[in-house]
């Protein structure tokens, strides 16, 4: 396999413009034949949408977004970097957006390189029109019934205001 494949793995619940900008930036760098998004769960959050929800929105606004490019969506199971290696990937793209993420970003770093030296860790700097932004954050901005337009992609903003509307509660 001579494909030059990356894996960007993120909860994406929901998806936000934060992620769409780093999947564009990545994209754009031109050093990756193949990107997969993987969708992962957060121990440390419950979640709002289902993994298979989740995915099946990524495939709907990624697919606008691939301009020739592929994009392959997919569940992530197990290790981050036995995933990767499972799949192909050479490198584990993330975002930061404060020196909060890069502490954490930083450790998570230090021992994916330990467990797997072969596979690259890439860190994309958040545009600051997108630093503040979280998921966290949208799923509070959406359950106060206020205005997620700019945070998200359009098709996410139906698909959580429905959401909250039926759900009891959020939780970060
Ligand atoms: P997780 O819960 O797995 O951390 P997130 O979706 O919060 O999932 O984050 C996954 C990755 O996406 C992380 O590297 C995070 O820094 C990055 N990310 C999330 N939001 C943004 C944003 N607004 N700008 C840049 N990167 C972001």
């Amino acid at each position: 396999m001579n494909e030059r494949r990356a894996l960007f793995p993120a909860s994406f619940d929901p998806m936000t413009n934060g992620h769409m900008d780093i999947i564009e930036r990545v994209l754009k760098l031109g050093v990756f034949d193949e990107l997969v998004l993987a969708v992962g769960e957060n121990p440390e959050q419950s979640s709002l949408f289902s993994v298979d929800e989740r995915l099946a929105r990524l495939r709907e606004v990624v697919a606008d977004l691939a301009n020739g490019h592929t994009i392959l969506v997919r569940a992530l199971g197990g290790l981050m970097v036995d995933f990767a290696r499972d799949i192909g990937a050479t490198a584990i793209i993330r975002g930061v957006r404060s020196p909060r993420d890069f502490e954490y970003e930083a450790e998570m770093g230090f021992l994916n390189h330990h467990l797997a030296p072969d596979i690259e860790m890439v860190f994309l700097i958040a545009d600051p029109r997108y630093a503040f932004l979280s998921s966290t954050l949208v799923k509070q901005v959406a359950q106060m019934g206020g205005n997620l337009e700019g945070l998200v992609p359009r098709v996410v903003i139906e698909r959580l205001q429905s959401r909250v509307a039926t759900s009891s509660g959020v939780s970060s």
